[in-house]
């Protein structure tokens, strides 16, 4: 099999309402979608959601390097992944989104070949699974009556945006947690936003809160940190930032700085070298959640698939495309009330118009 054709352009999405985290507001995103035909008359689509504080790449240079990679990977077999990441990580160093977006169409192409859905040419069995919502950081009322809102919805396990400030992050997961009572699994993200000694603090008040888990406390280049955090709490301490590559989560591993790694295709380069993220993690007795960025459908499904597939990738954060939509980029899965379940389609399952 050949790559005939490459085809990359802009997308635009909006959110409902501004998503604030830590370290930034977001009001929408852009991401590159890309498209590869074959010689055998298959297409596979695939997607970069670049976030530039956190993969260092823009949606422009994203356009740069997807070009490039465009030139040398036409007539390359796209069933060879290996030889694909081998190609483009021979190129340029990072860029992990376009990659990413490269290795999702790869593996869509390889997956309709073989007339399965992703998620059981990976190895998966069952297409259904629970996936968490994200709340973005607001004040403690307004949070605790969203988090009322999703579960009305019929969402059981939700993601807390926190970081911004100590105590009055206190008072948001407080407030959150009388409101929605016991029986909502609440999940704390705190993107880089404390110290380690805030970090400490805050673990004490999650744990009699029952948070299920606390996502990167401190900065990403504080390992150290991170793992003085994990050692002292009693909730499991997850790796978000700290961790891209598979590199990354054999250090972190091998230092123990953490209970468990968040992965996201943007991040490490798509679903091949988050295979082996994950493979690293099971062998060091750490689980995994499966994360996203600024994606449509395509992105995300494809990470949908993943986690259908993988044991010990326990945990789902794959939410984004609930509060964002987009007329042109149809399919994947279906969702109520964040129990996902994917189409037995082959591949990924998606649909793009005219493109
Ligand atoms: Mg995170």
């Amino acid at each position: 099999m050949k790559i005939t054709e490459i085809r990359i352009r802009k997308a635009s999405f909006a959110f409902d309402k501004p998503f604030k985290i830590a370290f930034a507001v977001l009001y929408g995103f852009e991401t590159m979608v890309l498209r590869i035909d074959t010689d055998e008359g298959i297409t596979g689509y695939g997607e970069a959601g670049p976030l530039e504080y956190v993969t260092g790449d823009t949606i422009d240079s994203c356009m740069v390097i997807a070009e490039a990679f465009r030139s040398k990977l036409i007539g390359e077999d796209p069933l060879a992944i290996q030889r694909i990441h081998s190609i483009m990580n021979g190129m340029f160093h990072g860029h992990t989104a376009v990659k990413a977006a490269f290795d999702i169409a790869c593996y869509d192409i390889a997956s309709k070949r073989a007339g399965l859905p992703l998620y059981r040419y990976l190895g998966g069995s069952n297409p259904v699974f629970e996936s968490d919502v994200t709340l973005p950081i607001r004040s403690p009322e307004e949070m605790a009556a969203e988090c009322a809102e999703w579960k009305a919805k019929g969402f059981r396990i939700l993601k807390i945006k926190l970081g911004e400030n100590l105590e009055r992050d206190m008072e948001r997961i407080r407030a959150i947690r009388k409101e929605v009572g016991e029986e909502v699994i609440l999940r704390v993200d705190a993107n880089q936003g404390w110290t380690v000694k805030e970090s400490l603090r805050a673990e004490e008040v999650l744990r009699e809160l029952y948070v299920e888990l606390l996502e990167q406390p401190v900065k990403d280049s504080n390992p150290e940190g991170l793992k003085q955090i994990s050692l002292a709490a009693k909730i499991p301490v997850v790796a978000d930032e700290s961790c891209h590559l598979p590199e990354d989560a054999a250090r972190l591993c091998a230092m123990q700085a953490c209970d468990g790694i968040n992965i996201k295709l943007m991040k490490c380069g798509g679903i091949e070298p988050a295979i082996r993220i994950n493979a690293i993690s099971e062998a060091n007795h750490r689980f995994c959640m499966l994360g996203c960025m600024g994606e449509s459908v395509i992105a995300n499904t494809a990470a949908m698939h993943l986690f259908a597939a993988m044991d010990n990738i326990t945990k789902a954060d794959l939410d984004i495309t609930f509060f964002s939509h987009c007329d042109w980029i149809k399919g994947g899965f279906k969702n109520q009330g964040g129990t996902v379940t994917l189409t037995e389609r082959p591949g990924i399952g998606i649909d793009v118009d005219g493109f």
